[in-house]
């Protein structure tokens, strides 16, 4: 066991503090990894928090990882020191289930350990990435390729997947109409990639403020949701909606912006329910969707995706006694597009 630095939420909803977490020693499959940099995820703030039900706390959050490897265990295959890696939402899965098996380790039907606020398979909790150093499985290691910067890679491990897994599953491409709800870090993940697959691609946001920016990011048309006019010219239009919202939508009224078998995929994860009429479904024969992260091999192919077009976050980098301050900014939608902690200030 090793002794690092971290920053830890001590109990729900309680500031981030500067603390120290013991690593576990690197064994047969292992990889320790010296963190350079750590994206702050709405989800991180979700689990702080609570919102999503009862929690582990201390908390480490931190599940966009960039960093080197430092120390590989006797049996690590697919690493050497020095490399550049990345780790995501996911530490370990069953890998024997249906799921684990076809590269979909995010729906393991056993039960999947998240990187923090989970129980690992030595029963112990999982720290996530506001730390110095991870220990993870060479299996749930991610290569970062040449070309793309640690610090812009970061946010990829899940901004990045959590918004390229639905774009290619449900075929973002030439000739399809995309809307993108939400220019956060999902939000202007989704743009970049939907632009790079070849989609016409439509911003949805509250208002008109990051407009520029959104048309910069390769977006061909931006709305505001808080002119209802928007709903009125837009009725029809997409065929996919990808809604990354942190908060409880009026589903009804993006189900009308779809064509008739259009697609409206949520990723966003509020803490409340919603209530949507069926009839808004029936009528055009819609889906109404979701889809979480991503699965290792596809986390690859997305970060590979993203070196071949040059891609990677919108990021602000801050140091790690910033983050309460980037977690009010986060809740206020004042991010562009990403925080990135310098893991190197912890
Ligand atoms: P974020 O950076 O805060 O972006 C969310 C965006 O949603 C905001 O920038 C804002 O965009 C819009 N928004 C916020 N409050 C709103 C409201 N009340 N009404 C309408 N729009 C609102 O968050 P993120 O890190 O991208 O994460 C977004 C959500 O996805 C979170 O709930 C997170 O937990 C979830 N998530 C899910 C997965 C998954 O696997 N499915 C993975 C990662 C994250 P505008 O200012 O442009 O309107
Ligand atoms: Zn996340
Ligand atoms: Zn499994």
């Amino acid at each position: 066991m090793t002794t690092v630095a971290a920053y830890a939420v001590p109990a729900a909803k309680a500031p981030l503090e500067r603390t120290t977490i013991e690593r576990r020693a690197v064994g047969e499959h292992d990889i320790l990894i010296d963190i350079a940099f750590s994206g702050i995820c709405h989800s991180d703030i979700h689990q702080a928090h609570e919102g999503w039900g009862e929690a582990i706390f201390p908390m480490v959050p931190g599940h966009e990882i960039a960093g080197i490897v430092a120390e590989v265990g006797p049996g690590v295959t697919r690493y050497a020191v020095g490399d550049r890696v990345g780790v995501g939402c996911l530490v370990d899965s069953c890998r024997t289930c249906e799921n684990c098996k076809a590269g979909l380790e995010q729906y393991c039907t056993n039960g999947n350990v998240g990187t923090y606020n989970s129980i690992g398979k030595d029963g112990e909790p999982t720290y996530g990435g506001y730390a110095q150093t991870i220990v993870v499985d060479e299996n749930y290691v991610l290569r970062i390729p040449e070309g793309i910067g640690l610090d812009e890679a970061a946010p990829l491990l899940c901004a990045g997947v959590t918004t390229y897994s639905p774009l290619r599953h449900w075929n973002a491409g030439p000739g399809k109409k995309v809307a993108v709800v939400g220019l956060g870090g999902l939000g202007h993940m989704a743009v970049k990639l939907a632009h790079a697959l070849g989609a016409e691609v439509t911003v949805l946001s509250q208002s008109l403020r990051k407009r520029e920016d959104g048309l910069k990011l390769g977006a061909d048309h931006y709305h505001a949701t808080s002119d209802p006019k928007t709903f009125e010219e837009l009725a029809g239009t997409f065929d996919l909606i990808l809604s990354t919202v942190s908060a409880p939508l009026d589903f009804a009224a993006y189900l009308r912006l779809l064509r008739t078998d259009g697609a409206l995929v949520n990723v966003g994860a509020p803490e409340e329910p919603i209530s949507l009429s069926l009839f808004s479904v029936m009528d055009g024969r819609k889906t109404l969707a979701g889809s979480g992260i991503g699965g290792i091999p596809e986390t690859q192919e997305m970060l590979d995706f993203c070196a071949a077009h040059g891609l990677g976050a919108e990021i602000e980098v801050i140091r790690a006694d910033q983050i309460n301050e980037a977690y009010e900014r986060v809740l206020a939608s004042d991010v562009r597009y990403r925080f990135v902690i310098d893991v190197s200030t912890i």
